[in-house]
């Protein structure tokens, strides 16, 4: 079977992981039609925009998505295309898998945690007031209305903001990508005890849905809790299950767990559509040098994969890449001992490697 897959290159140094990747995915046999749409820096210069229309309308009708970092550029009043993405496509959960492979530098072994965080709503769902304007006066006599608390007027404000509907569809979405994987138990990270209301409302339907999953383990934790828990002891936890705050803050703490964000992959995925992409930016000062790791977009081919139904060919391609790893021959700076290394490769060289390593792994 075919798979019509949307491929986004982005920018900086997407274009090159991009290309190595779509390279290893061909190389396991699984057939793509792939449709080539381009966003990013070159698209606003030709287009005034970074994510013309076609590639939003391209992925509704693929359903899926391979995409390259995209720069945000600052100070331009340029909305970043990858939360436009996600909005426009409601893909309420971001997927960021915590693995360690033999041959990575990582304090830990033993390491493999999936965190699923809410990707729409929390302190990032964008309502916010400047100090010194009308609204933000407006909220503060509100607030002092209401609570009977006179803010300092010279304070901005940020609402936290989370929902019965969000925090149930999430929960879900974590408890069934477990069941779906073989994973035995998911932890709802929170801070209930001090944010009573919004972080309790979490926990509570947390809880609720848990019921709904009696095969699955269920637990709670702190989150300033979980940050020492993942520190100390990270190999026993499995499904973490976060709101959009701690679950931003404790994927990267896990990345920087398992070896950095060359390595680090990611996926955004809603009811409907889904796009995979790598943890990481897009590096600009690397571009067109054949420098950075392509394995985080490789791992988030993976991911694309297992979600196309493709699983023996996922985990060919996991087997190679951490072939790859463990060898650390055919490895880009970043996962040499020392990051001027001159036995380091290039982004195309890595590709070059795990197809190698494809070919001599037995389908089946
Ligand atoms: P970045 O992740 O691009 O790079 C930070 C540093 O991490 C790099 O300088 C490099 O040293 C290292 N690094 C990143 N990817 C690597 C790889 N594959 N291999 C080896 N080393 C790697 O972060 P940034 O500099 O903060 O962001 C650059 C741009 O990317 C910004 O415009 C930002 O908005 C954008 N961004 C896009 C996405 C996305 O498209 N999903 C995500 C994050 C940041």
């Amino acid at each position: 079977m075919q798979h019509a897959v949307t491929l986004i290159p982005g920018d900086g140094t997407g274009p090159e992981i991009t290309e190595a990747t779509r390279r290893v995915l061909e190389a396991t046999g699984v057939q793509f039609d792939w449709h080539l749409h381009q966003a990013g820096l070159e698209m606003l210069e030709k287009h005034g925009t970074v994510l013309p229309e076609d590639v939003v309308e391209s992925i509704k009708q693929t359903k899926v998505g391979l995409k390259g970092p995209i720069t945000t550029p600052v100070g331009k009043g340029v909305r970043s295309a990858n939360v436009a993405l996600r909005k426009k496509l409601d893909l309420y959960a971001n997927l960021r898998p915590a693995k360690t492979y033999h041959g990575l530098r990582s304090r830990y072994e033993n390491i493999d945690m999936i965190i699923v965080r809410e990707n729409t709503e929390d302190l990032y769902a964008g309502i916010e007031f400047q100090r010194g304007t009308p609204e933000q006066e407006e909220i503060l006599e509100t607030i002092a209305r209401t609570t009977g608390s006179q803010l300092d007027a010279n304070a901005a404000i940020s609402i936290k903001y989370i929902s019965v509907m969000a925090t149930r569809r999430i929960v879900k979405f974590a408890f069934d990508y477990a069941r779906a994987h073989g994973r035995h138990k998911v932890t709802a990270v929170h801070k209930a005890n001090i944010m009573r209301f919004s972080d309790g409302l979490f926990l509570a339907v947390a809880q609720e849905v848990a019921k709904e999953y009696p095969d699955i383990q269920f637990e709670d934790r702190i989150v300033d809790n979980m940050c020492m828990q993942l520190v100390q002891k990270p190999e026993m936890y499995d499904v973490l299950v976060l709101p959009n705050l701690y679950g931003d803050i404790i994927s990267d703490l896990s990345a920087g767990l398992i070896g950095g964000l060359g390595v680090a992959p990611g996926a955004n995925i809603g009811s409907q559509y889904a796009i995979f992409e790598p943890v990481h930016g897009s590096a600009p000062k690397y571009a067109g040098q054949n420098k950075v790791n392509p394995m985080a977009m490789m791992f988030s081919g993976v991911l694309m994969l297992r979600h196309l139904g493709e699983k023996e060919a996922a985990n060919r391609m996991e087997k190679a890449i951490a072939q790859v790893i463990a060898e650390g021959k055919n490895v880009t700076y970043d996962l040499k001992p020392r990051p001027d290394d001159a036995t380091a490769v290039g982004t195309s060289q890595v590709a070059n490697a795990v197809i190698e390593k494809l070919q001599k792994i037995a389908v089946g």
